[in-house]
């Protein structure tokens, strides 16, 4: 295999994609600055569910995808060697109402703790299929794991990202040029307002609350709920208890507009307390647990829904990861390695990354 290793590369965010390609670069040997505004994963990476699944993007695009991180996560759980949270689950899908009770009872065998006036109506994935991080601390996980093998964490905004003749010649930080052979944008929702000088597809960020609920020793079980409010508003809640003895809710689509950045992302304290409720009809053990955190953020969405992973057409040294929606903490190792590869190797061996290419759109 060609050896193309570049010899400084500057990775833009360090939300779950940048920890991961920086991850996997310096794992073959690059020199990896990472440059992040605010903190490591102050956005969606921090305030994600977290959860994963080995099949449930079979039959599109994402499918090989999220098959190869589904068991990089795995590995990854190992390798690390740091605890954040990695385990395998089983999931349901339940049907509940704000007000009022669902008719009949369970319609597959349900775990006791879910006592509420919710109905399990389906088991939807087993530990073979399904598994949770936690988010915000497997994206510092990577990010240390790159800082151990020499790189490095630089807070400042990238302003822009700096061309001459066709190649990329590293980025403006806070009015300063940090020089480099290859810049990755991995700004998640915000990398489109600072590519603004290169060809990439949009990407845009779609809001979403969540919640966190003290409830310590639940079980190992995600929830996926058909929930209606009391006004008739048709929601789906994911509810995720974790090992830490926090249980993490979220739902509540937005269309509010993105703000310049993660710090200037506004909670509204209504949508959270919808959250909460939900989780407390399904469980008595919710319906009285504090509430921890009450967040937003906003998910990278593409045009088509596929994310933008390879080359940045028309500008040799640049390289974009970012639009996996729903599915960037699964997605996040597999994109990381095959990232990688493409830029030390010039083609990526893990997944075929033709249906991400940024130049299709
Ligand atoms: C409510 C919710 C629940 C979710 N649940 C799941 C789930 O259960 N499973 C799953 O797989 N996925 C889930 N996701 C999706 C997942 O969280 C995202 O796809 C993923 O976090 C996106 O990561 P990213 O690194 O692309 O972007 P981000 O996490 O947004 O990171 C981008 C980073 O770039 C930084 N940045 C921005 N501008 C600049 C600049 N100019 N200079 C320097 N740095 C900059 C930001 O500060 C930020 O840290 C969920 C998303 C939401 C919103």
């Amino acid at each position: 295999m060609q050896d193309l290793t570049p010899k400084h590369v500057v990775v833009c965010g360090a939300g779950v994609m940048g920890a991961a390609v920086s991850y996997f670069l310096a794992c073959r040997g690059v020199v990896v600055t990472v440059v992040e505004r605010s903190g490591v994963a102050c956005a969606a990476s921090g305030k994600s569910g977290g959860f994963l699944a080995l099949d449930w993007c079979d039959g599109s695009e994402l499918g090989p995808l999220a098959r190869a991180s589904f068991a990089l996560h795995a590995e990854l759980a190992r390798q690390l060697g740091t605890d954040y949270g990695y385990r395998r689950m089983d999931t349901f899908m339940l049907a509940a109402r704000e007000r009022g009770a669902i008719a009949g009872g369970h319609r597959v065998a349900a775990p006791s703790w879910l006592d509420g006036a919710g109905v399990v109506t389906a088991a939807l994935g087993s530990p073979e299929t399904t598994a949770q991080v936690h988010p915000a601390r497997f994206t510092a996980a990577l990010i240390d794991a790159a800082k151990a093998r020499g790189s490095a964490l630089r807070i400042g905004v990238v302003e822009e990202i700096v061309q001459r003749d066709g190649a990329v010649r590293g980025v403006r930080v806070n009015g300063e040029i940090v020089e480099a052979d290859a810049v990755v944008l991995a700004m998640g929702p915000w990398t489109s307002r600072v590519a603004r000088n290169l060809r990439i597809p949009t990407v845009r960020g779609l809001k979403g609350y969540s919640v966190t609920l003290a409830a310590p020793e639940l079980p190992a079980h995600a929830l996926f709920v058909d929930y209606r409010t009391a006004d008739g508003r048709a929601l789906e809640p994911e509810i995720f208890p974790r090992p830490d003895g926090e249980v993490y809710i979220c739902g509540m689509a937005d269309p509010a507009p993105l703000p310049d950045s993660p710090e200037a992302v506004e909670v509204n304290d209504a949508s959270c307390a919808i959250l909460a409720r939900a989780a407390g009809r399904v469980s008595t053990a919710l319906a009285t647990a504090q509430i921890l955190k009450r967040q937003a953020c906003y998910r990278p969405v593409t045009d088509d829904g596929l994310p933008l992973i390879g080359r940045v057409p028309r500008v040799t040294g640049a390289y974009v990861a970012t639009g996996h929606g729903p599915w960037g903490m699964l997605n996040a190792p597999a994109t990381g390695l095959a990232l990688a590869e493409l830029i030390t190797q010039g083609v990526a061996s893990t997944v075929d990354l033709r249906p991400f290419d940024p130049a299709r759109l």
